[in-house]
Order: structure tokens, then C-alpha cells, then sequence
């Protein structure tokens, strides 16, 4: 269905994680950067707007097709912040400020009660104004943890102890943490609709 698609994200770990998750269907990424595409400008309001918005920008400024992760934390206690706001939790200061910011937001909440989960959503559109992106999603479910551990994944992975395990995402070996993850789950979904729309084909 598509032997190479645009990734609209510069983040070179998310690109990296996709790849692998992707390479098994003979699905090449390219990221935006390779063609000079800025970021987007997320003003949506959800995973799925913001996915959609980011897609269609790549599209747009490429004139491929293109696929786009929008993903982040949401955390129980914080009513669900940083949710889409993720990777600008703490003003654009990047990962280890994110992570700072929400151990400092958390400081009182005890344990039990520090439960969240990672979401993705990963929209692809054939061009810039396709009217059926298509929408695959997933969601990991654990706590945050009182201090970092791990060094593996990015983000708030060593802050991330999902559910099951004793281990935070960043102490994961990459193949285990795609296997599982809230990423992982999205593809898994598109993996199963273009098998499905190969043999029907
Ligand atoms: P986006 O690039 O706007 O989708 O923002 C995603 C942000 O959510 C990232 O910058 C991270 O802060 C967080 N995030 C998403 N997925 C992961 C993950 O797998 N591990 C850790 N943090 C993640």
C-alpha cells in the first residue's frame, strides 16, 4: 500500500522506534527533516486532531504521503496534564526539564495514587486534503515513579513504570519496550488493516 511514507516529526527517537515497528512491513520512514519541513503548529485539542494536523503538514510541504505520532503522558493526579502538551510541559526546555517539572508537580501525591498512562495516536493521509486519514491508536498503562531510572527510550521513560513490571521504560531493551508500548499497540493496529487490505487486494 505504501513502500515509503514521510514521518512528520524531526524527533530523532520517535523516528527510530517507528522504523523498527515499520521495517517488517516494508515500510520506509522519511523524516520531514530530510526535505526541510518546520514542525507543525499543534493547536489542536486532541491526539487525533494534532496526529491529523501534523500529517497533513508534511504532506503538504512534500507532496508525499506522509504519517504522523502524537503521543504523550497523561497523569490521573494532574487530571490528565501534560497530555497533548507533553513534549512542551516545561516551555520547549526539552525531556530532562519535562521530567524535573513533573516529579516536582507529583512531590505530595503518594504512591497509589500516581497512576498514568502513556496514549498514541499515528494518523496517515495519502495527500495534504485527504478526507480518510486513517487513525490507529494505543495506550500503556502504569505509574510514575519518585525519581528517574533507565537511560534507554526518551521522554518520560525513566519516570514510567508500566503496569506489570518493576522495571521503568528506560530499563527496557528497545525490542521489548516496542512490543509493548503504547506506540507499539498503534502499530499493531495498522500492521493487522494492511495485512487485512493485502489480501483483499
Ligand atoms: P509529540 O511529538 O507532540 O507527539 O510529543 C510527544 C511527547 O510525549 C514526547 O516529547 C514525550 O515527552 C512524550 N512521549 C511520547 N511517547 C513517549 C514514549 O514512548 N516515552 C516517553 N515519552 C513519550
Amino acid at each position: 500500500m505504501f513502500d515509503q511514507l514521510v514521518l512528520a516529526s524531526n524527533n530523532q527517537k520517535k523516528l527510530k522506534e517507528l522504523t523498527a515497528c515499520l521495517s517488517p512491513l516494508g515500510i520506509s520512514l522519511v523524516p520531514q527533516s530530510e526535505f526541510q519541513v518546520d514542525d507543525a503548529d499543534e493547536t489542536g485539542l486532541s491526539f487525533i486532531e494534532n496526529a491529523i494536523l501534523k500529517a497533513r503538514h508534511a504532506a503538504l510541504a512534500t507532496g508525499m504521503p506522509a504519517l504522523a505520532d502524537d503521543s504523550g503522558l497523561e497523569v490521573d493526579a494532574l487530571q490528565g496534564a501534560p497530555g497533548i502538551y507533553s513534549a512542551r510541559y516545561a516551555d520547549g526546555l526539552g525531556d530532562a526539564a519535562n521530567n524535573d517539572k513533573l516529579l516536582a508537580a507529583l512531590s505530595d501525591v503518594p504512591s497509589e495514587q500516581r497512576t498514568a498512562r502513556f496514549q498514541c495516536v499515528i494518523a496517515i493521509v495519502r495527500h495534504a486534503t485527504d478526507p480518510m486519514p486513517l487513525i490507529f491508536s494505543g495506550t500503556w498503562e502504569g505509574y510514575i515513579r519518585e525519581s528517574l531510572s533507565g537511560t534507554t527510550g526518551f521522554g518520560y521513560d525513566p519516570l514510567f513504570q508500566p503496569v506489570g513490571f518493576s522495571l521503568t521504560s528506560a530499563e527496557m531493551a528497545p525490542e521489548e519496550k516496542n512490543a509493548l508500548s503504547h506506540r507499539g499497540r498503534a502499530v499493531a493496529g495498522l500492521t493487522t488493516y494492511f495485512n487485512h487490505i493485502q489480501s483483499v487486494s
